[in-house]
């Protein structure tokens, strides 16, 4: 290679490179607009305009733009995966990779697992046709994929005699539609990809004056304004790992940074475990000469620690102070591919980076059709179809939501052994778990007592234990334990009742109502009622506990004679009795994040006791309930 073309391609490669999408209806027009594309710019390679010509000539077919994106694409479609770095076409300004062209069937699937990822989307309409049902669905993926940064390409203006109006009609339609699913179209233009108006040639200038009226950019202009998006080295931490290797005494943790960087000598944490170390070393694979200090996004290492922890294939490796979310339920916008509807209830096995889990979908909340935005409720999510799903792990794991970070904030759902799905994850109305399971004092010892919970309770004559008392606002909890309270006591039990605006003004008055807020409310209740449990007390608690996970978690801190009440109140009848009429200021927006309304009620899968207070008197209810008690608690 001569000097110079060395410099140049050394020079090549430090030019911006900016990821694109071109999608739109089949006939729109895309292969004739990237054929225009690719030859308005420059950057069809030498003699490839005069090979398509030929070949036309020898077969007597008139030239098409399109034949010349064809040959292009059978060029590349030879490699078995999308080679997202490799160059489609340029601009003075920088290079420009196609992700999908026309032709990738493959291209929601790959949008979706997140096999590739653009930056920035030209969605293409047929001027002719207008806005039809795919191109809402293209915008509609886009923004679902968070692709932000779009122009729209209104093409074929040539068969509308450059209409002015039509174009306005259409771009006015378009915008308003792109707008409500959250994606604003930076620039409309009018263009005929066949006939070269404003791909990369300005037409209004000319004394065809096609679209005189036109004044913005042009399509290679509106793509040169596009943002590079921030470096993924300047995000937070996240590496998940792929596997710890064993050589002589050392372990070494390999995995691809997605973003974020480390240093020996940073101190790092394992999510979900939280376990944390220094940084001793970056290996070099597979051998090491002379080891780097640093890495960063994009980069495969295997780095070895200072303490020896628990690592294992999965966990996200983060910095301490910004680490990603831990929980075992979440909710999450999904693309559904697979042969079989994705239904509730049903088992299967999502992955996010290296991470596998097996999970189930807890509900459906709604399919979204993408033509009209409109949502239905629906048990299951049909193939092609997109849908507002709530995901439940068997355990806890790390994720961040996808507006947090892309790269973990997508995940894929496994059916059987395909990958039938995949979809973007968010938190909105649940709790990050970390804190509620990180233990933060070291050096702490249990002490053992002489007195024993035995002997409290042959004092008492019955066992010590926790009514957990859960259901919606309105549903009869407080109302009824207090009358149980006070027949219990009557007939000698050791009773005391814990409830939720009690607690709320001493115990938890440093707690809010934000998700994370209410899941530390109710793990610090689980924690008192635990411990007057133990002092052989029957704790009756009162508290509308909506998520799952909280629960459990109290279930686990009491251990046994820990006792599920479901409250089982519709919420219609709830929102009737209204006795704080907090349902009133809920739906007026006065109070946010109200359960039942505008916040989760997870519905216990197990209780151990059920009252169906719409069918039944409070004295009924506690009738019933003396039953139990007995029944559980007597010696
Ligand atoms: P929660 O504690 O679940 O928020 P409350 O006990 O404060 O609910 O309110 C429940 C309301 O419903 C009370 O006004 C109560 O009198 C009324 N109610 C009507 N029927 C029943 C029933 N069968 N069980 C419990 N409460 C009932």
């Amino acid at each position: 290679m001569p000097k110079d073309a060395k410099i140049q391609a050394e020079a090549d490669r430090n030019r911006e490179l900016l990821r694109t999408v071109i999608v739109g209806h089949v006939d729109h027009g895309k292969s004739t607009l990237v054929g225009r594309l690719f030859h308005d710019t420059g950057s069809l390679p030498d003699g490839k305009m005069e090979a398509i010509t030929e070949m036309c000539r020898k077969r007597g077919m008139p030239f098409e733009w399109a034949f010349l994106m064809d040959a292009m694409q059978a060029e590349r479609d030879q490699g078995i995966t999308i080679d997202t770095s490799q160059i489609w076409f340029h601009t003075e300004k920088r290079d420009y990779t196609i992700i999908d062209a026309p032709g990738h069937t493959e291209f929601l699937k790959n949008m979706v697992t997140g096999a590739a990822q653009a930056d920035a989307a030209l969605l293409v309409i047929d001027a002719g046709e207008g806005v039809q049902e795919q191109s809402r669905r293209h915008g509609y993926l886009l923004s679902l994929m968070g692709v932000r940064q779009v122009a729209v390409a209104v093409n074929k203006m040539d068969r509308v005699d450059y209409s002015q109006a039509r174009f306005d009609e259409i771009e006015a339609e378009y915008r308003q539609y792109l707008n409500s699913v959250g994606v604003d179209a930076t620039f409309v233009v009018p263009v005929s990809a066949r006939e070269g108006d404003m791909i990369a040639m300005r037409t209004d200038g000319d004394e065809k004056a096609n679209m005189g009226w036109y004044k913005g950019p042009t399509v290679v202009e509106a793509f040169d304004s596009f943002k590079m998006p921030e470096p993924l080295s300047h995000q937070a931490l996240r590496m998940p790992v792929q596997d710890v290797y064993k050589f002589d005494d050392r372990r070494i943790i390999a995995g691809r940074i997605e973003s974020g960087k480390l240093r020996v000598g940073d101190r790092v944490m394992f999510s979900p475990l939280n376990k944390s170390s220094r940084i001793k070393s970056i290996e070099t694979w597979p051998d090491s000469r002379e080891n780097p200090t640093a890495a960063s996004a994009g980069e495969s290492v295997g780095i070895t620690l200072e303490e020896q922890i628990f690592v294992e294939r999965g966990q996200i490796m983060s910095q301490v102070d910004n680490p990603p979310v831990e929980t075992d339920v979440f909710r999450a916008r999904i693309f559904w591919l697979g042969r079989e509807p994705l239904s509730v209830k049903k088992a299967y096995k999502i992955k996010i980076g290296t991470l596998q889990a097996n999970a189930k979908i807890e509900s459906v909340e709604r399919i979204v059709d993408t033509g009209d935005l409109s949502n239905r409720e629906a048990e299951q999510v049909e193939r092609n179809q997109v849908g507002e799903v709530i995901i439940r792990c068997k355990r806890m794991i790390a994720l961040d939501e996808f507006t947090e970070n892309p790269n973990t904030g997508r995940f894929v759902i496994v059916d059987g052994y395909d990958i039938a799905g995949g979809g973007i994850i968010s938190m909105e109305g649940y709790p990050d778990q970390r804190s509620l399971s990180t233990v933060k004092s070291t050096n702490i010892y249990k002490v053992t007592t002489n007195v024993d919970r035995a002997a409290r309770e042959r004092r008492n004559h019955h066992k010590g234990g926790v009514l957990w008392f859960t259901g919606l606002s309105g549903a009869g909890k407080s109302t009824i334990a207090v009358a149980l309270e006070k027949a219990l006591f009557e007939r000698g039990y050791s009773t005391y009742v814990l409830d939720g605006d009690n607690v709320r003004y001493g115990l938890n008055a440093n707690l809010g109502f934000s998700p994370e807020d209410r899941a530390e409310n109710i793990r610090r209740v689980g924690e008192v009622a635990s411990l007057f449990s133990d002092a052989g007390v029957i704790v009756l608690s009162s508290f509308i506990s909506p998520y799952r996970s909280d629960r459990q978690r109290a279930r686990d801190s009491v251990g046994e004679g820990f006792h599920e009440i479901y409250v089982a109140t519709p919420l219609e009848v709830c929102e009737e009795r209204d006795p704080k009429g907090l349902y009133k200021k809920a739906r007026s927006g006065e109070i946010k994040d109200f359960t039942g309304v505008s916040a989760p009620y997870e519905e216990p899968a197990e209780a151990d006791f059920t009252l169906r207070t719409a069918e039944r008197s409070v004295e009924e209810c506690v009738e019933e309930l003396l039953g139990y008690v007995g029944h559980k608690f007597d010696l």
